[in-house]
């Protein structure tokens, strides 16, 4: 677990800088991809409510816009032991169904998950019909 419990610390540290003026509740997340690089995020609120996002997702954007598109594990970090939200689990199932989710709260609780089981039957690419010209996309 000490893999692990690294990228808990690193999401502790992305959830100093959430950004939740409006709800104080803060979420940070860390994502290890295979190369082994770590991206990343906090929740951003907005006042136009509907602009918030959340940690998760900051975290994989911003290792996709690197050109990071394989993840082995995601670390959510929250007072509660909040998992990802239904956005997020879908946003997460696009790169992989098999990225670790260690959800995580500030006093040592960990549970693991895959996100195969953080949402089942979930729509991935691979459902998509092929396009000839995007050959890019590869179906996981
Ligand atoms: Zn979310």
């Amino acid at each position: 677990m000490d893999a692990l419990e690294d990228l808990v610390d690193q999401g502790r540290e992305a959830r100093e800088k959430a950004y939740a003026p409006y709800s104080g509740f803060k979420v940070g997340a860390a994502l290890r991809t295979k190369s082994g690089r770590v991206y990343c995020g906090s929740n951003v609120e907005n006042a136009a409510y509907g602009l918030t996002i959340c940690a998760e997702r900051v975290a994989v954007f911003n290792a996709v816009s690197e050109g990071e598109c394989e993840f082995e594990a995601l670390a959510v970090v929250s007072e509660n032991l909040a998992p990802p939200c239904g956005p997020c689990r879908q946003v997460l199932a696009e790169f992989g169904l098999d990225t670790q989710v260690v959800v995580a709260d500030l006093g040592g609780r960990r549970e693991v998950h895959l996100v195969s089981d953080l949402l089942p039957m979930a729509f991935t690419p691979a459902l998509l019909p092929p396009r000839s010209s995007d050959s890019e996309r590869d179906a996981s």
